[in-house]
């Protein structure tokens, strides 16, 4: 059976959902195989020889702080050494880039925001702000395809695998912005929203006060989002942006608070499988796609939510 090379940069255990979903689809097209950035420590290593890896591949040495260009020079060097049948990514900015990056220097196909990947390699995604369903297929060279999270559920594999170790030595990664010092992110606790299985996001209706939406996503577990039009103002941080110019998220459930449904916010949030709003005006347009809808004012309906989960789980 041919081998599907997955990306992945694993800075440790547990191996994230993510990961375990790509690895999930890798399987359903053939032996996967994985490409990681940076040398694993054997626990990692055996983590995903469990989840059916047969061959991890990994720099000779480590790389050079120049972004992604690295990682990319990294993974096309990978590719010519193991000639897999496909390649998969996630779907973040970062990996975005590495699968352009690496369909250049390989003069191949990339595809992006896949939800789902056939055994014969054509590629489901959700096109024109979510409105249309497209199948499409690379044509030249070895697709490399980038996938949504939350697109499967991560499955263990049948048979455990005992992964060879490959070590690659990495081409120069060619013309590349190097990092030249870094700040700690502030740590959130909250999971990453273009990963997260449950978004609670806010826009213009929030006045301002997003602890409203914090604190119902705290209960549920979930990250918070945001409309453009709430990131502008400087209520909370650009990165929780989603939409058109924002993150492109596939939760299983999206909450969307005081947010009108503008076609550029819908087309980030148009896939969650489900859709609840919450909305004072009962003719926004967020409510053609909501599965629920709560006509009401956020900072009564949010914190009455958020009190019965509480009550419910305690
Ligand atoms: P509004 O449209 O002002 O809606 C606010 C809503 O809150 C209203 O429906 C109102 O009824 C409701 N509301 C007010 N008070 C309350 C309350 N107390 N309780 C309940 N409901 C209340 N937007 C994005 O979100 N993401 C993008 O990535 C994005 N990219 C863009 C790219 C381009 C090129 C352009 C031109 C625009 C883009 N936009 C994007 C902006 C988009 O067009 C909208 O302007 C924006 O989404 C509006 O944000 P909003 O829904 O929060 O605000």
């Amino acid at each position: 059976m041919a081998s599907v090379l997955v990306f992945i940069d694993v800075p440790g255990l547990p191996l994230p959902r993510a990961s375990r979903e790509l690895l999930t689809i890798a399987r359903g097209l053939g032996d996967p195989v994985v490409a990681s950035p940076r040398a694993l420590e054997d626990d990692v290593a055996e983590a995903l020889g469990n989840c059916g890896v047969a061959a991890v591949y990994e720099p000779e040495q480590a790389l050079p702080d120049v972004l992604v260009a690295a990682k990319a020079a990294f993974l096309a060097d990978t590719v010519r050494a193991s000639e897999p049948a496909a390649v998969l990514l996630g779907n973040s900015f970062e990996d975005r880039e590495v699968a352009a990056r690496t369909g250049v220097k390989l003069g191949s196909g990339v595809i992006t925001d896949a939800v789902a990947v056939a055994p014969d390699l054509s590629v489901t995604k959700s096109v024109l702000a979510g409105s249309y369903t497209s199948t499409c297929r690379v044509q030249n060279g070895i697709p490399i395809i980038t996938v949504k999270a939350n697109s499967v559920e991560p499955e263990s594999a049948p048979v455990p695998a005992v992964p060879q170790r490959h070590r690659i030595a990495v081409s120069d990664a060619g013309p590349a912005a190097r990092v030249t010092g870094r700040t700690e992110k502030r740590v959130s606790g909250r999971p990453e929203l273009s990963e997260a299985r449950v978004i609670v996001a806010g826009g213009r209706g929030m006045d301002g006060d997003f602890s409203p939406v914090e604190d119902l996503a705290d209960v549920l577990g979930g990250a918070v989002g945001a409309s453009r039009a709430a990131t502008d103002a400087g209520w909370i941080e650009h990165s929780a942006q989603v939409g058109q110019t924002g993150k492109t998220v596939s939760p299983q459930l999206y909450i969307s608070a005081g947010i009108s449904g503008a076609i550029q916010q819908k087309a980030g949030m148009q896939t969650a499988k489900v859709i609840v709003a919450v909305n004072k005006d009962p003719d926004a347009p967020v409510f053609e796609i909501a599965d629920f809808g709560i006509v009401g004012d956020v900072f009564s309906v949010l914190p009455q939510a958020t009190e019965e989960i509480k009550k419910r789980r305690s």
